[in-house]
């Protein structure tokens, strides 16, 4: 039997082969939540020119002295730029509005007393030079780089594509993922009644839920019973059509597991099998002949989410652009229970102390079939190898659902 492989090499070896999904085109109404491929630059200074930020007056303040004022024009946010050409006027102005040429301070509404056309200001208020005004360029120059490839195209890179007039973007293209269940004994959700021996599949359900969270959308579910013919036939058709596999069960070295043996027939080349873990052991990795990733998890429950969260979604993120990232850190609540050989998977429940510390308070499952508590945690930790107990306070990595 194969040795097993350290987890920290088993990331590298997987980091290593990464196979590159390409860019796509789309329009900014579909571009929130993909990740940037392109730079992206000011279109013009920001603010484009000298803003209005109140509504009032704007005045040419001279030496600050003038207290009365009479209205010459408006100008409202929209309106092509007027010019205050005499001290004694001023110009009604709203936010947003270019500032008029000629004036250099506004005067909030609020400090001003109307009659007609004559204002004055309130005896309190004394208006400074440049006052609420938001110099041309204060927020960006034109060619600054605002956006850079590798960014994830949340609300506010949205607002900046919109307001750059980036109606079209290039982001990283999400590759089709297949989910492949296998095993004899699974049943549909909704099948009714269940014969002895059966179990309804639930891992592929898990396995998508998993990946769209993280933008892979593009998402297909399938199932093969224990069969190597059946299995090959079904994987052949997969590995024409997806770039990215994903297989739950049938990988360990039982009978009826024929999982390796298929992807082997087929060409996809064996990366790594069977990882220094608990739960999560019998785990293989390869790349096919079209470098299609193929991540073959074990059946068990528990173990097929630990391997999606510690390999295949980070994995994924990077072949996609996004920057490689360090976990998650938290620091446990209470000892947690390794192995002198094995890097452990630990359920945990997260919270943060009163001086906001990630806090991770160990929820064990009984073994790695038992999956019913994992709706009360947060995600899993990683305790690396050791002969003794992570005492409270150990700082880990954490992996969140
Ligand atoms: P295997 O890795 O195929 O030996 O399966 C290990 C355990 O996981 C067995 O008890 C299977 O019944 C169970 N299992 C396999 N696939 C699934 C699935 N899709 N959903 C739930 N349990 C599964
Ligand atoms: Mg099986």
């Amino acid at each position: 039997m194969s040795e097993l492989i350290p987890v920290n090499e088993a990331e590298q070896r997987i980091r290593a082969s990464l196979p590159p999904f390409g860019t796509e085109q789309v329009s900014i109404d579909q571009a929130a939540g993909r990740v940037l491929r392109q730079a992206v630059c000011a279109e013009r200074d920001q603010p484009p020119f000298d803003r209005v930020m109140m509504d009032g007056v704007a005045i040419a303040l001279g030496d600050g002295s003038r207290r009365v004022f009479t209205v010459r024009g408006r100008q409202l946010a929209g309106m092509r730029g007027q010019s205050l050409d005499d001290p004694s006027g001023c110009i009604e102005v709203t936010t947003g509005a270019v500032l008029p040429a000629g004036c250099d301070c506004v005067v909030p509404i609020e400090q001003c007393r109307r009659d007609g056309e004559r204002v004055e200001l309130v005896a309190a208020w004394q208006p400074q030079p440049r006052q609420f005004i938001h110099p041309q360029g204060s927020d960006c120059r034109e060619g600054d780089e605002l956006l850079a490839p590798g960014m994830r195209l949340r609300a506010p890179e949205l607002a900046v594509l919109a307001a750059n007039g980036m109606d079209r973007v290039e982001v990283a293209r999400v590759p089709a993922v297949a989910i492949v269940a296998t095993g004899d004994e699974l049943a549909e959700v909704d099948q009714r009644p269940l014969a002895e021996g059966q179990i309804r599949r639930s891992n592929d359900r898990a396995l998508a839920a998993a990946l769209r969270g993280r933008g892979f959308d593009d998402v297909l579910l399938t199932r093969v019973p224990d069969d190597l013919a059946a299995t090959t036939q079904v994987l052949s058709g997969l590995l024409a059509s997806h770039q990215v596999l994903v297989l739950s069960g049938g990988v360990s070295v039982g009978q009826r597991d024929f999982v390796p043996e298929a992807l082997r027939s087929l060409g996809v080349e064996q990366v790594l099998h069977r990882i220094a873990q608990r739960p999560g052991k019998p785990m293989w990795f390869g790349i096919g002949p079209q470098q299609q990733m193929v991540f073959a998890l074990p059946g068990n429950p528990v173990s097929a989410l630990v391997c999606a969260l510690r390999y295949l979604l980070p994995a994924l993120e990077q072949a996609i652009g996004l920057p490689v990232g360090d976990a998650g850190k938290a620091v446990l609540a209470s000892p947690a229970a390794g192995s002198p050989m094995l890097t452990c998977f630990i359920p945990v429940r997260v919270h943060h102390d009163d001086s906001g510390r990630v806090l991770a308070t160990p929820v064990p499952v009984p073994t790695s079939g038992d999956f019913s508590g994992l709706p009360h945690t947060d995600g899993v930790v990683e305790l690396p190898p050791s002969g003794t107990p992570a005492a409270a306070g150990t700082l880990v990595s954490l992996y969140r659902w």
